[in-house]
């Protein structure tokens, strides 16, 4: 046990009860809560089915070839997706980083990928916050699975928030906002890109379709939570 551990008692990050064991995330009720994402999903966009019907892929035709997360987002993963602002970052990336491999490794969807790149920051925004959680849980899962962790990718803009725009706005803000960086050679490649929440997969569909026009052979999104 660390002495920080005796000066301030391990807490569960979603509700802040006593931990018994320091190197939990989250505390065993909070576990029985968090609610996985493991059936009746869109077997492309890897969203929840409505009638058996994907309404994302009905709105959208995605560059990608496949998305999966791993939970529903609901307020225990809200909880923990709130700690990467704080100093637990390194505690919640590790443990959405192996709930991530774990469930690449359920199927052979996510094998025979050749490196896994993380949803840029430009990068003023990425100093004025210290970090980024894509790619924190890009490194994360890059090692569980055993692949290169790859920045090929660049934010060009600063964009405005997506939350609060349609998604013409939404589209037009993306026009143009990531860049292949020089060095990259995508022919023939493929290519995990890691986030922690999908929403609308506006954004990771942006970087699909660059990737693909740049020669990508096969693009896999994996996030830890569904929106
Ligand atoms: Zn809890
Ligand atoms: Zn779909």
């Amino acid at each position: 046990m660390k002495l920080f551990d005796l000066l301030i008692p391990p807490v569960c990050l979603a509700c802040h009860s006593r931990l018994d064991n320091a190197k939990e995330t989250i505390c065993g009720e909070c576990k029985e809560r968090v609610a996985l994402l493991a059936e009746d999903y869109c077997t492309k966009c890897g969203s929840p089915l409505v009638d058996s019907i994907c309404e994302s892929c009905a709105e959208h035709s995605y560059s990608f070839d496949l998305h999966r997360s791993v939970y529903r987002y609901g307020d225990v993963v809200q909880s923990l997706v709130h700690c990467f602002k704080y100093n637990e970052r390194r505690k919640v990336a590790g443990y959405f980083g192996s709930a991530m491999r774990a469930r690449a490794a359920q199927t052979d969807e996510y094998s025979g990928f050749d490196c896994i790149i993380p949803v840029p920051l430009h990068r003023v925004r990425r100093r004025e916050r210290g970090y980024n959680q894509s790619e924190l849980l890009g490194r994360e899962l890059a090692k569980g699975l055993g692949i290169p962790y790859r920045e090929l990718v660049s934010r060009r803009l600063y964009t405005l928030s997506q939350t609060r725009l349609t998604k013409q706005q939404r589209e037009r803000n993306l026009e143009g906002a990531f860049r292949l960086k020089r060095s990259a050679d995508l022919a023939g490649k493929n290519i995990i890109i890691v986030d922690d929440v999908f929403t609308t997969g506006t954004t990771v569909d942006r970087i699909s379709k660059l990737l693909k026009d740049k020669g990508a052979a096969k693009v896999a999104v994996l996030t830890a939570a569904r929106a």
